[in-house]
């Protein structure tokens, strides 16, 4: 009962869950001034939310007494009772033995709660220290910015997006019509890479490896960010995530952070069009030289709250994509999910399509770049759907490219396969810095681009696939 009462205080007051990055945060950062003029401001509602809490408790607690003073006489099971009785208690252990259902009993996840607060607080010295060494180490290097490079570039990062499932990469269902028109509208303007692959299949070491060039571990590690703002740029991290890990690592190391999303995990409604407002308003912003970052919440599962409801236009679809699903055996939920997988597609590509519409609408030499995290396996090749490293799909990404002034990338870039983990090579000459770590090889923008296969656990076709 005080579980449901302190989460629906929080739902009312923040629309926010008790373990998203903003309330642990906030427990965390907090002082005993601040928590009396949270107090002062908060106490209706408070007190409204305690009285839910105590009204419920204390009936629960009158009703066990009672039960306990005059137990009632049971029936006898029989009949429909006793298969009412084992579904319930299936339900009872199931609820105990399924890992994301545990978590939230009330007994495992406040002391993991509490634990999280404490590991914050510890964490957050550490984290903010390795941000100055991060910005001292960037300064340290020296990038020098060109005249060449563009007043804004917007880096629009994905989620769980496998671009084999838009049509701008040949998918046969209509997922993309708007980055499609733009690629009609745009021609060499706009350029798509065909081969493009991430080296990991989950978020947090996808973006270690896109931001830190690939080295994450490395000693002398250099974090994009730290570098653009060295040279001169103001840096703009924008998100619909609510990832406490992604948070403090990458985001906090911008001049400017708006984290949109006040519910971690699977279970947010968020959609991404809500960083639209925030971006037109960086774009607008009056420093000479500006780096937007735009985290979209993408596909990530699930993906049926990833699209506004009623916006399902592959919904119970019996087309050439179903038929070829039904062929290789997958089951009816799988194609399911792949429904809803490509009708969330269809409204990203809408939301994606309106942040380079902003970028071209915006004055000055722009750059606009687009790319998914890692891929998603969605009854692709085997009878599963999610995250995936065992097989292609999971690594398999989207990665578009517009400039307002330059045709960046050479021809035979955009047939050849581009690695995820290398792009920060290619990001530094869009931003026209010049740094002692560049590397032409590992940049697909460079005539001296050289392609070599990184080590996954299986093997793909990558110049092919
Ligand atoms: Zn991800």
């Amino acid at each position: 009962m005080l579980d449901g009462a302190v989460r629906g205080f929080l739902l009312a007051a923040y629309d926010a869950l008790p373990n998203s990055s903003m309330v642990l945060s906030a427990v965390a950062n907090t002082t005993g001034e601040e928590s009396r003029e949270f107090v002062n401001m908060y106490w209706r509602d408070l007190l409204a939310w305690g009285a839910f809490g105590l009204l419920w408790s204390a009936a629960l607690g009158l009703g066990q007494v009672l039960w306990w003073r005059s137990p009632p006489k049971l029936p006898g099971p029989r009949g429909w009772t006793i298969v009412l009785a084992i579904l319930l208690f299936a339900l009872v252990v199931g609820s105990l033995v399924s890992k994301p259902w545990r978590r939230h009993h009330p007994l495992l996840f406040w002391p993991q709660w509490a634990r999280d607060v404490g590991d914050l607080r510890q964490q957050w010295a550490s984290l903010g220290r390795q941000r100055s060494e991060l910005l001292a180490g960037a300064a340290a290097i020296k990038p020098v910015l060109s005249a060449d490079g563009p007043d804004t570039l917007v880096l629009v990062i994905s989620e769980s997006m496998n671009r084999s499932n838009l049509s701008s990469y040949g998918y046969p269902r209509p997922t993309s019509p708007a980055l499609f028109e733009r690629q009609r509208v745009l021609g060499g303007q706009m350029q798509v890479f065909r081969h493009a692959w991430s080296v990991n299949a989950s978020t947090v070491p996808a973006l270690r490896n896109l931001f830190y060039f690939g080295a994450p571990e490395a000693q002398e590690r250099v974090h994009l960010l730290a570098l653009a703002r060295a040279a001169g740029y103001r840096t703009f991290w924008i998100s619909n995530h609510n990832d406490l890990a992604i948070e403090q690592e990458h985001a906090r190391l911008a001049d400017q952070v708006s984290i949109l999303n006040n519910m971690p995990g699977r279970g947010s409604r968020a959609l991404d069009e809500q960083v639209l407002p925030v971006a037109r308003a960086a774009l607008v912003d009056p420093a000479p030289r500006k780096l937007i970052v735009l985290h979209m919440l993408g596909l990530h599962p699930h993906y049926r709250m990833r699209h506004p409801a009623g916006l399902e236009p592959f919904a119970g679809a019996s087309d050439g994509v179903d038929a070829r699903l039904r062929a290789a055996g997958r089951p009816a939920w799988l194609r399911e999910l792949r429904n809803d997988y490509d009708s969330a597609v269809r409204y990203h590509d809408s939301t994606v399509a309106a942040t380079l519409d902003l970028s071209r609408q915006a004055s000055g030499k722009q750059v606009w770049v687009y790319l998914s995290d890692h891929g998603q396996e969605v009854g692709h090749t085997i009878d599963r759907a999610g995250h995936s490293a065992t097989t292609p799909d999971g690594y398999r990404i989207p990665l578009m490219l517009w400039s307002s002034f330059d045709r960046a990338a050479p021809a035979q870039g955009l047939s050849a396969p581009v690695r995820g983990d290398w792009l920060g090579y290619s990001l530094t000459r869009l931003l026209g810095i010049d740094w002692r770590g560049a590397e032409p090889k590992r940049d697909v923008l460079d005539r001296r681009y050289r392609w070599q296969a990184p080590s996954l656990p299986l093997k793909i076709d990558f110049k092919n696939s």
